[in-house]
């Protein structure tokens, strides 16, 4: 058995519950305009310049839209680097 890879699927399968977790807390929380229930609505991501066996996790980030008012809400993630806001 190889360790390194047993290592590498244990750290995804962290960075994956991680994202997991801050996700729900949003959801739960949910609109910060309207205080509306949230629908998932993840949006594709292309990864590149990773581990082979990674890229299947990191295809997707978890996202949200209000089901009244449809503003976006996407959690803080372990897997991307933050958008900065602008303005
Ligand atoms: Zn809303």
């Amino acid at each position: 058995m190889c360790h390194t890879t047993l290592l590498d699927s244990k750290f995804v399968e962290f960075l994956v519950r991680t994202d997991e977790k801050m996700a729900e807390e949003m959801r739960a929380a949910g609109c910060t305009r309207c205080g509306s229930a949230l629908h998932l609505n993840s949006f594709p991501r292309k990864p590149r310049g990773m581990p082979p066996a990674w890229t299947e996790h990191f295809t997707y980030r978890l996202s949200f839209d209000c089901s009244v008012c449809s503003k976006r809400h996407t959690p803080p993630s372990v897997r991307f680097l933050e958008q900065c806001e602008q303005g």
